[in-house]
């Protein structure tokens, strides 16, 4: 009696451990499965994120190295690679054009610092010419030249490419009139300065911010414009 109530169960043992380890077998196989189905995907995503990210850098090292590899044609009308902010455009320092990217970095920072609170002061502040390319400012000097006749005169009102802060990207002229009169009080602030005493649209970092802008030279061929 003992060894048959002892032997009774005993066949369904197997039986049950014998589900149990195929129920274990596909439970396994289906994390397996899982597991590997989210390896692949971590994997893809791995490689599809550095591949965005170099993409990315690419296209930001192309702009940055503007100045040695994507230099602007030298012959042909002028575009936007040299610095020309399409007319009738307004364009804020943080826009996405040479004119403003290829401006000296601390320039436009504060530049846009300076714009954020004009905007909260209600003024809009535009930047009508940031940096230009050699050759574009050769033609504005060439046109100054005719207009004025002689390089002394000329230079008074542009500078030549050799001496403008605008192809240094260390310039920028700003717009409208009310925006002028507005940077003038507050442009100090973000270290930002009226240098030419007959450009009052045009500014550069000239002293650090919240200090005190230095007396401003008569006009552009004292260095720059
Ligand atoms: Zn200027």
């Amino acid at each position: 009696m003992q060894i048959t109530n002892s032997t009774a169960p005993r066949p369904t043992r197997p039986v049950r451990s014998g589900i149990l380890t195929l129920l274990a077998i596909l439970l396994g196989t289906v994390l397996a499965a899982a597991l590997v189905g989210l390896v692949l995907l971590s994997v893809t995503g791995w490689i599809q994120s550095p591949d965005e990210t170099a993409s990315a850098h690419t296209s930001s090292v192309s702009v940055g190295s503007d100045v040695t590899s994507d230099e602007p044609p030298q012959t042909g009308p002028l575009t936007e690679a040299d610095g020309l902010i399409p007319a009738g455009t307004d364009i804020t320092a943080g826009a996405d054009l040479p004119a403003v990217t290829r401006l000296n970095p601390a320039l436009r920072a504060a530049v846009e610092a300076a714009t954020a609170e004009a905007t909260l002061d209600g003024q809009p502040l535009y930047v009508t010419t940031g940096w230009r390319s050699a050759r574009y400012q050769g033609q504005l000097y060439d046109e100054a030249l005719a207009t004025y006749g002689s390089e002394e005169d000329a230079r008074q009102f542009v500078a030549t490419p050799e001496t403008s802060t605008h192809v240094t990207g260390t310039a920028v002229d700003i717009g409208p009139l009310d925006a002028m009169y507005w940077l003038l009080e507050h442009g100090p602030d973000y270290g930002l300065c009226q240098t030419y005493a007959n450009e009052i649209w045009h500014f550069e970092l000239a002293t650090t911010p919240g200090g005190t802008c230095p007396e401003m030279l008569p006009d552009a061929s004292h260095l720059g414009g």
